[in-house]
């Protein structure tokens, strides 16, 4: 077998066979296929896609390259995951719900890819969090504390570690079959039995439509049935960020504002995926108890106790949790108004989620800023007069100071029309 005739293969729009992805995620892993091979297949697959037998072969093929957790001697264990967004802290208030709530959670986060965020970044604002840990430590907390969230062991679906990285370099990050076995890979891997993935469209989002991201929710469902695991997907909106705080220090803000009562969408969405599973896990009979659970566990503050006990079983330091307010504080802002009045129709919701990453990676791509970021003073539908405040932007150093505040003047669309978003479209199981 030969690369170059996969690659060739695929250029043309025909169909890889198994052995050829064994091949070539063997080759990945091992080397002898090159990354500038890599990148040039990923590209040929962006342009002619894959079908479903080859979506699957290679989810299977990348989880084989790499350490399968067994979690089999903990019971069933859950695993939520986002297909990625801006300001998506989900996870940061699910987990401690969930484990809170007697649901064993095995969390294992990625970097922010591309313009979305990470949980495993995120996670690294408590000071000291240790997000590397063994398979033998990651097990005994969760057997202990009833979760853990880390960041994939260096062997978990080793081959997608390599290619996500690769395609983020390439532009070959926007792939519908790419997305679906890149995730499926590492959540087949973790070795949860009950898979819960939040999968988003709008602009904010790797899909852009709710059509695209049912296509890619039905098939990652198909990749479990396959595989033997319980997936659910939810559809939910990114035509904004979830929340008004954009950057890893403010996203940990209102993920801890939400664990202590604060009523908006990431309060919402959170609520109801910690609901669904706890009465997919024989948690709750219904959704209306599991809800009122879920309620019960924030307004007791035992889910944000829960979160505190997760974060110093990991080393981390528990300080802004009871003072979240330092994570607001910043010297340098500046602030972007409204240019006219009307109601604030769309946000560029992609776009702010780069110039984020920009804040945060101003100097070197290795040196990543936590308390750099947006707070947005608008959601969509909202009324703005001219002059009113949108977004206040902290940050610590920029390239090009006039083309990015151009930049984020142009992330606002304002009209008369008064829109509607609504946060959660469907759920595919
Ligand atoms: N999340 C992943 O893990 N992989 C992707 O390709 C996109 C989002």
């Amino acid at each position: 077998m030969n690369i170059l005739d996969i690659i060739e293969k695929k250029k043309k729009g025909q169909k890889l066979s198994k052995e050829e992805i064994d091949y070539f995620v063997d080759g990945v892993c091992k080397g002898y296929v090159k990354d500038f091979q890599t990148t040039s297949l990923l590209m040929a697959i962006c342009i002619n896609d894959l079908d479903f037998d080859e979506i699957y072969n290679l989810t299977d093929a990348m989880v084989r390259s790499g350490e399968v957790v067994d979690l089999s001697d903990l019971g069933t264990c859950v695993d939520k995951h986002s297909t990625g967004g801006v300001s998506d802290t989900t996870t940061l208030c699910l987990v401690p719900i969930l484990a809170d709530l007697g649901v064993k959670v095995a969390k294992m986060s990625g970097r922010s890819l591309g313009f979305t965020g990470g949980t495993a970044d995120k996670l690294e604002v408590f000071h000291g969090y240790k997000t590397e840990l063994s398979t033998a430590k990651f097990k005994s907390l969760i057997k202990k504390n009833g979760a853990s969230m880390v960041s994939p062991s260096q062997n978990l679906a080793l081959a997608d570690k390599i290619i996500y990285k690769l395609r983020s370099e390439s532009g070959t990050v926007n792939n519908m079959g790419l997305i679906a076995s890149s995730i499926m890979s590492k959540k087949i891997a973790c070795g949860a039995k009950i898979i819960f993935i939040d999968c988003k469209y709008g602009n904010g989002a790797f899909m852009k439509t709710v059509k695209d991201a049912k296509k890619l929710a039905e098939t990652m469902v198909e990749i479990g049935k396959r595989a033997g695991i319980k997936v659910c997907v939810i559809i939910s909106n990114m035509e904004q960020p979830l929340t008004n705080y954009i950057g890893n220090n403010l996203e940990v803000y209102s993920s801890i504002k939400m664990l202590n009562g604060a009523d908006n969408d990431l309060s919402k969405l959170s609520s109801f995926i910690a609901a669904k599973i706890l009465v997919m896990d024989g948690k709750a009979e219904n959704l209306e108890d599991a809800k009122n659970m879920v309620k019960n566990a924030i307004k007791t503050k035992s889910a944000l106790n829960k979160l505190k006990q997760l974060v110093v079983a990991q080393d981390g330091s528990t300080e802004c949790i009871d003072n979240p307010e330092m994570l607001l504080k910043h010297t340098n802002n500046f602030e972007i108004k409204a240019q006219s009045s009307g109601y604030l129709y769309q946000i560029n919701t992609e776009l702010l989620g780069d110039l984020s990453h920009k804040l945060q990676f101003y100097d070197n791509i290795y040196t990543r800023q936590d308390d750099v970021g947006f707070i947005l003073n608008k959601r969509i539908g909202d009324e703005v007069k001219k002059g009113d405040l949108l977004l206040t932007c902290h940050y610590n150093k920029i390239q090009n100071k006039q083309e990015f505040i151009n930049q984020l003047n142009s992330c606002f669309v304002i009209n008369n029309k008064k829109r509607k978003i609504r946060l959660i479209d469907c759920v595919i199981e």
